[in-house]
């Protein structure tokens, strides 16, 4: 595997002339197939409610390389976490013990609401839903030194709200285009389109939706989208939409909770209903086989307490819950910390079931409460390799390195159990990549990309557990910056380019 020596000299040379024509070539492709982003707006200025205007997604102009035989591995890992996240989530014991009351539950609010609401539903003998998961699973490469071999090592599995599958189908189809089309000007053999991985995460997923609905059993039943008001990555979402109606036949109703808080109502016979929001002639509510949140993973999206009792009013139907609160509770960092504890995965999971693969794709967590301040010590005293995170999702959230001893300093003793130190993960540092990004210019710089893949899972009690692996997609952000996101750094879409 010629790895080392690919990673130095990506990406190989290209003149200004031809990176402005595969810039052309990019971005009108991007504008052509819905590799788009609804425009910022200003907070003053409410954006219109029909948009009359879109820009591309940022991306990477050309694929990023990654080792042929990890690539495979992150697909082949998983069915294993769907299988385990999908038992975490019927272990009720277990996510009580450590997500509950007693737990985190006691300290962050928000784990606290949203594990008070599952409780309730239990204490009040609502059957439990069926759960679909939508899961994306994200990693790094790892590459302690230049000596060391590339390995893949998981930074979090997503629960709720995993987004990105369609723009990533859709800038691994530009890549393809771009090879196809210019071979890159001839500059690297590896740019052939036999090194470019199909993704067909839009299928995948809308199939976990499908199986879902029909699970529900009532064909006409709509899926409900539950979405953050003035969402701008409404496209990754519209297609989903698009492949659920064309493909299966199944509407979409999408509406906010400050929208489902007036609108969503439950039949005697636990059906969840929806009135339409603009109801004009025809206000007739539907029914709803599957709730797929986008909405939901962290407290902004809870305006008031109202948002979380719509939250349960929704659970409490028998409508499948993609996720349930108990499937979002899984995905806690917490969860993902104790499960690096002696034993606790092989709780979940036998070695058949590929228990030792799993665990070997983890680096070290711990809790900041562990062992009467050892934890915290720990975490200050190697400060320079750690990141430390709260239970929250949708990135910004941590707090990486020379940041952890003054802030561990302050944190009041109660609240430790809610933060995990993990070991930062170490990625090869010689990638560069041209990134691009409506209305900047174009920039050349080193880069460090994360690979996700995607996979649902369809569950209950009593019920065979059904899965599948449903795509992928990269990541890529400069080097310098810790986190990608909107609000931090530069961070862009990308695929992968199998080396
Ligand atoms: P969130 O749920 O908010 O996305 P993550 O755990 O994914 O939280 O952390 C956000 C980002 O921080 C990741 O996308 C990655 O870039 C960086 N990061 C997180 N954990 C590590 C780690 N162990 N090593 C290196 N980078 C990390
Ligand atoms: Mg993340
Ligand atoms: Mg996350």
């Amino acid at each position: 595997m010629s790895t080392m020596s690919t990673f130095t000299s990506w990406p190989p040379d290209l003149t200004l002339e031809q990176l402005d024509q595969l810039t052309l070539l990019a971005t009108t492709y991007a504008l052509s197939h819905s590799l788009l982003y609804l425009p910022p707006y200003s907070p003053e200025k409410q954006p219109p409610p029909a948009p009359e205007s879109a820009i591309h997604a940022p991306f990477s102009l050309l694929p990023t390389p990654i080792p042929r035989q990890l690539f495979a591995q992150a697909l082949s890992l998983q069915r294993a976490y769907n299988t385990l996240y999908a038992r975490i989530a019927l272990d009720t014991a277990f996510l009580d013990q450590v997500m509950g009351s007693g737990g985190i539950s006691d300290i962050d609010d928000f784990t606290g609401a949203l594990w008070s609401a599952w409780k309730r539903l239990r204490d009040e003998g609502v059957p439990p839903p069926l759960h679909l998961g939508l899961f994306r699973s994200d990693y790094l490469l790892h590459q302690p030194t230049t000596n060391d071999p590339v390995s893949l090592k998981q930074v979090e599995f997503n629960t709720i709200s995993a987004s990105f599958g369609a723009l990533s189908q859709q800038v691994a189809g530009m890549h393809r285009y771009l090879v196809e089309s210019t071979e890159y000007f001839g500059i690297s053999p590896l740019l052939a389109s036999d090194n470019l991985p199909l993704n067909d995460t839009v299928k995948g997923l809308a199939e976990g939706l499908e199986e879902a609905h029909r699970a529900y059993g009532i064909s006409n039943a709509h899926v409900l989208f539950v979405v953050q008001p003035n969402e701008r990555n409404i496209f990754d979402q519209r297609l989903l939409e698009y492949q659920l109606f064309q493909s299966h036949g199944i509407r979409v109703t999408r509406q906010t909770f400050a929208e489902l808080g007036t609108t969503a109502s439950i039949s005697p016979s636990r059906a969840l209903l929806v009135a339409p929001i603009s109801s004009g002639l025809n206000g007739t509510p539907v029914e709803i086989s599957v709730v797929y949140y986008r909405a939901g993973y962290t407290p902004v999206d809870y305006a008031s307490p109202a948002d979380y009792a719509t939250r349960a009013l929704l659970e409490s139907s028998h409508a499948v819950q993609c996720p349930s609160l108990a499937l979002q509770l899984a995905g806690g960092k917490k969860v993902q910390e104790v499960l690096t504890r002696p034993g606790v995965l092989e709780r979940f999971l036998s070695p058949s079931e590929g228990a030792a693969l799993v665990r070997n794709s983890w680096v070290r967590l711990w809790g900041l409460d562990k062992g009467d301040g050892a934890g915290a010590d720990e975490a200050v005293r190697e400060a320079n390799e750690l990141v430390i995170k709260p239970q929250r999702e949708g990135g910004g959230n941590n707090i990486y390195r020379d940041k952890i001893p003054s802030f561990v300093a302050q944190l009041p003793q109660r609240e430790r159990p809610a933060w995990v130190a993990m070991e930062l993960i170490r990625p090869p540092r010689e990638v560069g990549a041209h990134l691009l990004r409506s209305g900047s210019e174009r920039v050349h710089t080193r880069v460090v990309s994360e690979l996700g893949v995607f996979g649902w899972a369809l569950f209950g009690e009593g019920r065979e557990l059904k899965e599948e692996q449903a795509g992928w997609l990269v990541r890529t952000k400069a080097e310098d910056v810790d986190e990608g996101g909107v609000a931090v750094g530069f961070s862009v879409l990308d695929s992968v380019l199998l080396v």
